[in-house]
């Protein structure tokens, strides 16, 4: 008995001086509400860290108790998560965007070309590029002309881009220099994947029109490219600098990971090379375009990771956007009988695109709105799935599906990649274009969600703004920012705040095959986190939140303080 008492008191001194002392970590935080995402959605009250991974996660007095840490960070019970991913998104087309003319939220066309007028005083380029023009902010909501533009800049190339990228306001001057309507009639690619809208003659009356065939200067999709091949990229400078502000922005969000959603060769060069200075922290999936250099790259390479960059996959536009009427209807659109958009890749092409993914182990992630190209591109994915249950091919969007075609993304194994906040957007304009009876499988992401049992959720920004609030907010509420509709968009679409949140987390990383590394707080993982300033609610009121701290593989990146 007196042997037994020595031998307990002497495993708790034991215990104790294992308490004191402590196995040794770089960072704990504590006091926290940690919500993991782990399988069971735990949520925990301490996280220690070492050499940038989660050592572990649990309860407070068991952290503090078996670990000595060279930083405590006490989080005042406030929130924490895994660092949001933005599933599909735009950097280079968001800085492209802050250097030119920033024409997002014009409310007329006038206040556009006062905005451009005001950008060349200071600028004064000899190529003047303009982003984010929006036809149904104006109060005609029809495509603009460049016959103002001509008067104004007749000497000198003017190329605005509507809020999309899917289409462009050209000038004559422009329209001259790259050649683009000759190019257009000579080149099927170009006018089977795009086209150019023409000027219209009043006739009287006010109700009919007669079409020319002169150009009104509005380009789309792939009319677009003999504009784009001549197009002058900025400074690589201007472009690093906007970069690594757009990087703060993101961080202030709790944004640690970006789906790069198409990159041109030099752009992986470049963010390799900023990765490279320690300036790009933020986690990187590249989506290649499938251009020459890009198939090389993939060829020479396979799957590729440098550092915090990652690439296994092609990015491949279906078709084009509905504001711009080129997203690939089944019928023709509400608004435009005679007009059903198109395919801006052909299906052998596509086929062409799959089987170099198969081969190589990409993943094939293609941009589809339409409900026809939405089908095309789920009858393609069906092949692969046979040879590969685990594909995760992507259908960026999946804007309008028809609800016949739901169910292949489950025989399919395709994974939904979607951007609520494109339904509150296009809430004011959609249903005009097209029509009461497609509205059921319009941003449908539920029904998407029960199909296929998991959801990549972006923004596409600049498309959209950064805030993935919100995202939230659209997702759960179907509201905009300013609360509209009071009874939600498209209600019975809705998806819950846990299953939005694992749409920027765990899912997001799933998309990406990086669910080992990211994604969820848990042993072994980056210790890639957010602490926010405000629970993460969603609340009928939309109501800003911030990061307060955010942290990639243990280090901080970001803090308000
Ligand atoms: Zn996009």
């Amino acid at each position: 008995m007196k042997h037994l008492f020595t031998l307990i008191l002497f495993t708790s001194f034991l215990g104790l001086t294992a308490c004191m002392k402590g196995e040794h970590v770089d960072l704990i935080i504590h006091n926290a509400n940690v919500h993991t995402m782990n399988d069971q959605n735990s949520v925990e009250d301490a996280i220690a860290i070492r050499d940038g991974k989660i050592v572990e996660v649990g309860p407070e007095r068991q952290i503090l108790n078996k670990y000595s840490a060279d930083e405590y960070v006490d989080a005042q019970k406030k929130d924490v998560f895994p660092g949001f991913t933005d599933a599909h998104a735009h950097i280079l087309s968001y800085a492209r965007q802050q250097i030119s003319v920033d024409l997002v939220g014009c409310k007329s066309y006038d206040e556009m070309l006062v905005r451009i007028e005001k950008y060349q005083s200071k600028h004064d380029r000899a190529f003047i590029i303009g982003r984010g023009w929006d036809q149904s902010l104006w109060k005609s909501g029809e495509m603009p002309t460049n016959e103002r533009l001509n008067e104004l800049f007749p000497d000198i190339p003017v190329c605005l881009f509507r809020i999309d990228g899917h289409a462009c306001l050209a000038n004559d001057y422009l329209i001259k220099k790259s050649n683009v309507i000759e190019k257009y009639h000579s080149d099927p690619e170009l006018h089977n994947g795009g086209h150019y809208e023409k000027i219209v003659l009043e006739i009287g009356g006010g109700i009919a029109g007669w079409m020319t065939d002169e150009p009104s200067g509005v380009f789309v999709d792939n009319a677009m490219n003999p504009i784009l091949d001549i197009l002058p990229d900025f400074p690589e400078s201007e472009l690093v600098e906007a970069i690594l502000s757009i990087q703060d922005e993101l961080y202030s969000y709790g944004i640690t990971g970006v789906h790069e959603a198409g990159m041109k060769q030099f752009e992986v060069q470049l963010f390799k090379k900023l990765i490279d200075q320690d300036q790009l922290k933020l986690n990187i999936y590249g989506m290649l375009l499938p251009t020459e250099d890009n198939i090389a790259f993939a060829e020479k390479n396979g799957i590729y990771e440098h550092e915090n960059l990652y690439i296994r996959s092609f990015k491949v536009y279906g078709d084009g956007a509905l504001g711009s009427r080129g997203a690939f209807l089944k019928q023709t659109y509400s608004d435009r009988h005679i007009h059903s958009g198109y395919l801006c890749t052909s299906v052998e092409r596509m086929n062409e695109i799959a089987d170099m993914c198969t081969r190589l182990g990409y993943q094939m992630n293609t941009h589809a709105i339409g409900d026809s190209t939405n089908r095309v591109m789920l009858d393609i994915y069906r092949d692969i799935h046979e040879v590969d249950p685990d594909h995760r091919w992507r259908i960026e969007h999946a804007q309008i599906v028809d609800p016949k075609d739901f169910d292949l993304f489950t025989e399919a194994g395709v994974f939904p990649s979607v951007q609520p906040t494109h339904a509150v957007s296009d809430q004011r304009w959609v249903e005009s274009r097209i029509g009461e009876h497609r509205m059921e499988g319009a941003y449908a992401y539920k029904s998407l969600l029960e199909r296929f049992g998991m959801l990549a959720i972006g923004t596409d920004f600049p498309v959209e703004r950064t805030d993935p609030f919100l995202t939230i907010h659209a997702a759960v509420n179907r509201k905009n920012g300013e609360d509209i509709p009071g009874n939600g968009f498209l209600s019975s679409e809705r998806i819950s705040l846990e299953e939005c949140l694992r749409g920027m987390t765990i899912w997001a990383a799933t998309a990406s095959f990086q669910e080992k590394q990211l994604g969820s707080l848990e042993e072994g993982k980056d210790a890639t986190l957010v602490i926010f300033e405000q629970p993460v609610k969603a609340n009928a009121k939309f109501s800003p939140n911030f990061a307060f701290s955010t942290y990639i593989k243990g280090k901080k990146v970001y803090s308000v303080e």
